[in-house]
Formats: structure tokens, C-alpha cells, sequence
């Protein structure tokens, strides 16, 4: 099952993109994606096209942990950041992806989308000032790893695909 944890906007450190550079990014969704036999970690589906890095971190007190670094399906990936959604559409599809995946009347994906809101609500609430990518310098020497600042765009695709229900 998919478990979403919306990065907060007091979070220290972004996606993966903010932490490596292009060539390590590449090298890193080469081994993580064939380490995962080129399956979504969220639907569990086979993927022939592009997979997307995904950073999954813990929270923690004011210490925000990389905990892993998954491949998902460009529809999972949306999920995970609504605000890569571009059009109400691709809102839609990702809905509709979550359900399917697992097997959710659309009600209950409203819900669990609500779920993921609520626990990023309340992490909204702290600000997170350390970032623990320990996690990455088992692939990643510790010298190329960067923990840059980032922005996150707002959840207002999601809340006017919840008006449509
Ligand atoms: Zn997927
Ligand atoms: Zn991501």
C-alpha cells in the first residue's frame, strides 16, 4: 500500500533532486530501479517507461529522516506531490490510480488522500531544522550529497477534485 507522507513546508530538505546532482541522480535511478526489478513500490505494477525517485522521510522532533528512496509510476509520483499536478485531469487519473491499485471505492481514496492532508497538517505545525540522509551514502558518497532549502507548491488540486465528489 502506498503511504503518503506530504513533505511539510517547514521541511528542511525537498525530493531527492534536491540532494544529489544529475549524474549521481542518474546513477542512483539506475541502481535503485533495477534493484526493484523496474516495479512501482506504490501500485507494485511492472513499469516499462520512466520511473520517478521518490524521497520518504520520517519525522521526527525537528529531524526530518530519509527512510528510503523508492521508484514510483508517474501516477504514484503525483499522489506523493500534488503539486506536480498540472491539470485537474492528471488529479483525476492519479485518484483513480490509487483506487484501482488498491482496490479502493473512489470514497475511500477520497479519504485516504484526507488522511495523508491531516498528518501534513499537523507536521505543517513544526519546523523541521535537520535533515538525516544517512540513509543515501550507501549509495551516494557523503561529499556529493547537498541539503538545499525548497519550496512546495499548495494542495488547491486536490481540494477542487474533493468539490467534484
Ligand atoms: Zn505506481
Ligand atoms: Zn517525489
Amino acid at each position: 500500500m502506498l503511504i503518503v507522507r506530504y513533505l511539510p513546508l517547514t521541511a528542511h530538505s525537498g525530493d531527492i533532486e534536491s540532494l544529489v546532482d544529475q549524474q549521481q541522480h542518474r546513477r542512483l535511478t539506475d541502481r535503485i530501479t533495477s534493484k526493484a526489478n523496474r516495479t512501482c513500490h506504490g501500485c507494485q505494477q511492472k513499469i516499462n517507461g520512466p520511473l520517478h525517485l521518490h524521497a520518504s522521510w520520517d519525522y521526527e522532533g525537528h529531524v526530518q529522516m530519509l527512510r528510503a528512496v523508492n521508484p514510483l509510476c508517474q501516477l504514484c509520483h503525483i499522489l506523493c506531490h500534488p503539486h506536480l499536478t498540472a491539470t485537474p485531469g492528471q488529479s483525476r487519473a492519479a485518484l483513480d490510480h490509487l483506487c484501482a491499485a488498491h482496490r479502493l471505492s473512489p470514497l475511500q481514496g477520497i479519504s485516504t488522500m484526507n488522511r495523508w492532508k491531516r498528518m501534513w497538517g499537523a507536521r505543517n505545525l513544526v519546523t523541521f531544522t535537520v535533515s538525516d540522509v544517512r540513509w543515501l551514502t550507501q549509495f551516494v558518497p557523503k561529499a556529493k550529497i547537498t541539503q538545499g532549502n525548497f519550496t512546495m507548491g499548495d494542495l488547491a488540486d486536490w481540494n477542487a477534485l474533493e468539490s467534484t465528489h
